[in-house]
């Protein structure tokens, strides 16, 4: 799609492709059929988060409730999970989107792959087919705020890979501050007109964190990466993050409620080294 045509151009003007033909039959609609399916994928990105969320519901048991000692560690019991959106920021519902994307149930694949992968997905429209494949590998990470745009949304870096993305979403952006880090599960939906980046949408909560926790939040995953590396030594982020994303509401668990205290998160990622990493130098 050229991006130097004049914006002025108008219906009945000639094409800017060079077809002949007027833009308002060339181009044009070509245009407005792409704005359209966009629209329309956002509004499935809505509809597919909800069918994930009520299968979420309905898993195993026992898969939830391995998923929720990894999640909360020995912090809360299983029973408690009603009172956590209360008592720790939407917790809950973090917590069900973790187990949707993130965990690994006792058939070996995460509830999202195997409905990716599932032969009965006639209960989803077209374009939540579309979406879902593109799905699979989202998972729980970290990111910086680096720019907001109002009412827009905002200009994201994997905190991580220190990759940028664009947040699309304008109701999530709202929540965000500059340079804070925002734990989420980030999925992409559409892709604007001329861009082969698609646009990123926030799918359920995310845990907001002052921009001090950044430094010792790379560092602690680090140290996770490092004794991954140990066993294997090509390990990347995607492996840690494919296996181990559990680690960040572990993170976000040791931080302080009060006000910011660098020493605190000094001496957990110090601990978390030497519980991980002492036993084999
Ligand atoms: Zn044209």
């Amino acid at each position: 799609m050229s991006r130097t045509r004049s914006p002025k151009l108008g219906r009945n003007d000639p094409c800017y492709c060079g077809s002949g033909r007027k833009y308002k039959d060339c181009h044009l609609r070509q245009e407005e059929e792409w704005r359209s399916q966009q629209l329309r994928l956002r509004e499935a990105q809505d509809s597919l988060l909800q069918r994930i969320l009520a299968m979420a519901q309905t898993a195993e048991p026992a898969d939830l409730r391995a998923a929720f000692a990894r999640y909360w560690q020995e912090r809360y019991q299983f029973e408690q999970l009603a009172e956590l959106n209360e008592r720790e920021g939407y917790g809950a519902d973090r917590f069900m989107v973790w187990f949707a994307f993130d965990y690994v149930q006792s058939d070996g694949q995460t509830l999202v792959a195997r409905l990716a992968a599932g032969a009965d997905q006639s209960n989803l429209n077209p374009l939540e087919r579309q979406l879902l494949p593109q799905w699979v590998n989202v998972r729980l990470r970290p990111y910086r705020v680096e720019r907001l745009h109002p009412n827009a949304g905002a200009d994201l870096r994997d905190l991580l890979t220190d990759e940028t993305l664009t947040l699309a979403d304008s109701h999530a952006s709202l929540r965000l501050e500059l340079g804070e880090v925002m734990i989420g599960h980030l999925v992409p939906v559409d892709t604007p007109l001329g861009s082969s980046r698609p646009n990123y949408y926030l799918a359920g909560p995310a845990a907001h964190l002052t921009p001090d926790t950044a430094e010792p939040l790379k560092a602690f995953a680090g140290v996770y990466l490092e004794a991954m590396q140990r066993e294997r030594p090509t390990a990347t982020w995607s492996d840690l993050l494919a296996e181990r994303s559990e680690i960040f509401s572990h993170f976000i668990l040791i931080l302080p409620t009060d006000k910011p205290d660098p020493e605190r998160l000094e001496r957990f990622v110090a601990e978390t080294r030497q519980r991980l990493l002492s036993s084999a130098a």
